[in-house]
């Protein structure tokens, strides 16, 4: 059928992100920086002991239980808290609820490209300052009139780690303006500027649960912050979808949450793989950014990255690729366990000369 032009001529359009793939058969997944271990046991206890009865009734739209696991977790009071559906839907909300003077907001060229794609849905300006030609952020850039701030650390694809000196620097430069660290990655890197909330009533810092804490699929993101701009996102929210979260993720999240002590035991083993892949990678002549996070951002001198990506997704290697300027030639492999990392390493060896 020919639609109708003036129908097509107010619709929103939009370039959607586009998120890694998940294919449906067994692959070494090491695409979307998925955490190679099972989630906390007790996750899986909480599971076996939902009431399917409970599904009848809606669930809680504060997620109180959870809210209450991460304000004990952070040591900050429950009405610093919110909760999400992955920390895209918390972000998206932040984007909404905080970026609307109509000013550029800023974030830079390279990084996490929802950024754009939310700047974009919600018709609000934005300026990409450059990263600088070793791909760390130049925070002078963000010490002009804008309409808020949104820096990730660590920054994503890149890996790169800032000092917590540095993000704050960046937070006491925009007093007037909503500063959001996207923090997606910091529990396998360094301080994270939670410690920074009571100082600075424009900070807001969001987290997720899809990395360290082994739930990507449950879809649980939060944002630590103060009182008064958790209580504007919780309004926006309200007014958007009141029950985001399903019971499930509420009670699996809470478990996930209690158990600091296998996070801390499943994080550090990621490290500790991360540190050795990258003597492996540097052993194969690949160059890369110092990472602070669960991936490794990657080129070789000599190696075209789109057809190195093709050689391992032949052989059931997910790595992931971005055909966009300034880092074609480089590779974003997520620190899977010591086995995967070890068949990556062989498919390259086998290759590399
Ligand atoms: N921020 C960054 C920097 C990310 O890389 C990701 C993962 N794609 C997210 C946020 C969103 O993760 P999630 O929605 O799974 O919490």
């Amino acid at each position: 059928m020919e639609m109708n032009p003036r129908i097509i001529k107010n619709i929103r359009k939009v370039d959607p992100y586009v998120p890694g793939e998940q294919p449906q058969h067994r692959v070494i997944k090491l695409n979307t920086n998925e955490n190679p271990y099972p989630p906390a046991p007790g996750v899986e206890r909480a599971l076996r002991e939902i009431d399917t009865d409970r599904f009848r009734l809606y669930p809680d739209p504060s997620a109180n239980v959870l809210v209450s696991a991460l304000a004990e977790h952070y040591g900050v009071s429950t009405d610093q808290v919110f909760a999400g559906v992955g920390s895209d839907d918390v972000l998206s909300m932040c984007f909404l609820t905080f970026f609307n003077s109509g000013k550029p907001i800023l974030f830079p060229d390279i990084t996490y490209s929802f950024y754009k794609v939310w700047a974009e849905l919600y018709r609000i300006p934005y300026e990409c300052p450059k990263l600088d030609e070793n791909f760390r952020i130049v925070k002078e850039d963000y010490y002009r009139e804008n309409g808020g701030v949104i820096v990730p650390n660590p920054n994503a694809p890149t890996a790169i780690y800032e000092e917590l000196g540095f993000v704050e620097d960046i937070i006491a430069h925009n007093p007037d303006v909503v500063v959001i660290v996207d923090e997606a990655y910091i529990d396998f890197a360094g301080r994270s500027a939670v410690e920074l909330i009571d100082r600075y009533d424009n900070l807001i810092v969001v987290q997720t649960f899809s990395k360290a804490r082994s739930m990507a699929g449950m879809r649980i993101g939060y944002a630590i912050s103060n009182p008064a701009l958790i209580r504007y996102l919780n309004d926006v929210k309200y007014s958007f979808n009141s029950y985001t979260m399903n019971q499930t993720s509420i009670a699996c999240g809470t478990e996930a949450v209690k158990d600091r002590a296998y996070f801390e035991k499943t994080t550090e083993k990621i490290v500790e793989t991360r540190e050795w892949a990258k003597e492996e990678l540097r052993k194969l002549g690949f160059e890369f950014p110092d990472s602070r996070a669960n991936f490794i951002f990657a080129r070789h001198p000599r190696y075209d990255a789109g057809e190195l990506f093709e050689i391992l997704k032949k052989q059931d290697i997910y790595v992931r690729h971005w055909d966009s300027k300034r880092i074609r030639q480089y590779l974003r492999i997520t620190v899977g366990t010591r086995e995967e990392m070890e068949q990556l390493f062989s498919a390259l060896k086998a290759y590399i000369r």
